[in-house]
């Protein structure tokens, strides 16, 4: 690991002089809320927490720390999943709470300017007032600042794409402090390097995210949602395959297996038919074009073997099944109290789809780990949540291997380590063997950007 200069008195005096005493703490408890996210991994305490207010600011504490050689960590809401902003070389933590201004809201070109720590479901009822929202939905109510870095995506994307389908223009402050504006308002462009990207999924070791203009989409009111029961998994995710294949476009596609099913009824009673399960949505169109298509679907999980189908579910059933698949997550950590969780996130090529869910599925069995698994299965995604007592070494050997194993299979089937969650510090073992020879060109991608490392070192390269 690269070493760094402690952070000093000397330090703490500029930040308070340069963003005023309230802004800036040492104080034991907001370290420690920022020496963990969302994720198994181990904390990390930074030496000091900042709040800056404007790019100036973010600016002048860049120049300050690449002068003095002392990392910086951008943390947006802390919901990461693989460790992702836990400062692990220690020094400033950029907490970007108090810079979440929606700046412009430009319905006409379906368009808005935010700064980094909106959080993106408040923007998105900000947004409905206009008819409009931001699709990446990543369930937990994660900051576009975060959402960016780790190109998040969710139920919707499906349809409309992931954070980097959606973001049209960054305003970045760059290591050394100099503030680039990178993008267009238009909505295609070929013009030069696409920078707007490279910073997009870069985890804040790139660049700090100040300003972001995001494309938005319209809110289509007429939907039909369809909830879809398999005897097997095999049967469910054949089924996805054979919609995406269909040309059908539906707006959310997601796979519960029968595990995660059980947990939604004991948290949630909702009474769903406890056996692997689909939620299928489309949206837009006429009442008749989509009565149609979920003809289209029913016959496809019919010939897939389907022992339930219920279409024409209503408006509150609907929300209350979108709300219990955004919190299964929770659902399964409150459903296995003392115990720890940990989430794979890989995605694999549509056609490969059922090979990995059977698979990953396997492995756990083999290393008799009890595991949840459910996915943006439209978008070949997998998430399998792993629970376990973290303390006993017996338990965490079978759960390295299962975790091994599964990845590195999504790696063979030409899929990613991480679909979605980003790389962290959980992936990073991964990088090599995904990347190749280009893990050297990222290498000097960050050599180029910052070439002291400060920004959120011991993330993303092994
Ligand atoms: C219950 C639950 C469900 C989830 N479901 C999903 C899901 O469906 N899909 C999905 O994609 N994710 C999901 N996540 C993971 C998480 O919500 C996302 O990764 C989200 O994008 C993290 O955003 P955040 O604001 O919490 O960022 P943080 O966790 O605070 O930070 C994330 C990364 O962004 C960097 N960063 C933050 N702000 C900036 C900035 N201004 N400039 C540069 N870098 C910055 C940080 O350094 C870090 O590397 C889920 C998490 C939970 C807890």
């Amino acid at each position: 690991m690269r070493s760094f200069n402690p952070f000093n008195q000397k330090d703490l005096e500029f930040l308070k002089k340069l963003v005023g005493e309230e802004r800036v703490t040492t104080g034991q408890s907001y370290l420690e809320l920022h020496s963990t996210d969302e994720s198994y991994h181990k904390g990390y305490f930074p030496d000091v927490v900042v709040w800056p207010k404007s790019a100036e600011e973010v600016s002048l504490i860049l120049k300050m720390a690449n002068e003095r050689a002392i990392p910086v960590t951008p943390w947006g809401a802390g919901t990461s999943l693989e460790g992702n902003p836990l400062p692990v070389q220690k020094g400033i933590v950029l907490d970007f709470q108090q810079m979440d201004q929606i700046l412009s809201v430009r319905p006409d070109a379906f368009q808005v300017d935010v700064q980094p720590g909106v959080k993106y479901q408040d923007m998105n009822k900000t947004l409905s007032r206009h008819g409009l929202f931001f699709a990446p939905d990543p369930g937990a109510n994660a900051t576009i600042g975060g959402m960016i870095a780790n190109n998040a995506s969710g139920v919707r994307t499906v349809k409309y794409g992931g954070t980097k389908d959606n973001v049209l223009k960054l305003e970045v402050v760059l290591a050394t402090g100099e503030i680039i504006r990178t993008g267009t308002f238009a909505h295609k462009s070929s013009s030069g390097y696409d920078l707007v990207h490279l910073f997009v999924g870069s985890e804040g070791t790139l660049g700090v995210i100040t300003e972001a203009t995001l494309r938005l989409v319209g809110i289509l009111e007429k939907y039909s949602a369809a909830i879809a029961n398999f005897e097997s998994v095999e049967g469910a995710t054949n089924t996805v395959y054979e919609i995406i294949g269909s040309g059908l476009g539906p707006a959310a596609l997601e796979l519960l297996d029968q595990a995660t099913i059980a947990v939604i009824n004991q948290e949630g009673h909702l009474a769903l038919r406890e056996t692997p399960t689909l939620f299928i949505e489309f949206t837009g169109g006429t009442e008749t074009s989509l009565k149609e298509d979920l003809q289209k679907v029913e016959d496809i999980c019919k010939a897939n073997g389907y022992v339930g189908f219920k279409s024409g579910v209503g408006r509150d059933e609907r929300n209350r099944l979108w709300e219990a698949r955004h919190q299964a997550y929770e659902l399964i950590k409150r459903n296995n109290a003392g115990l720890s969780l940990l989430i794979i996130d890989t995605a694999v090529p549509i056609s490969h789809y059922s090979q990995m869910v059977h698979f990953a599925r396997e492995t756990i069995r083999k290393h008799e780990i009890k595991g949840y698994a459910f996915g943006h299965a439209g978008d070949g995604n997998l998430h399998l949540i792993i629970a376990g007592n973290f303390d006993d070494p017996d338990f965490v050997k079978r759960r390295d291997k299962a975790n091994e194993e599964i990845v590195s299979h999504s790696l063979s089937l030409g899929g990613t380590a991480t679909g979605e969650h980003g790389v962290g510090i959980g992936k990073r073992k991964f990088m090599a063997q995904e990347h190749g020879e280009s893990l050297q060109v990222m290498k000097k991608v960050k050599q180029l950007f910052d070439p002291n490392g400060i920004l959120n070192p011991g993330k993303i390269f092994p």
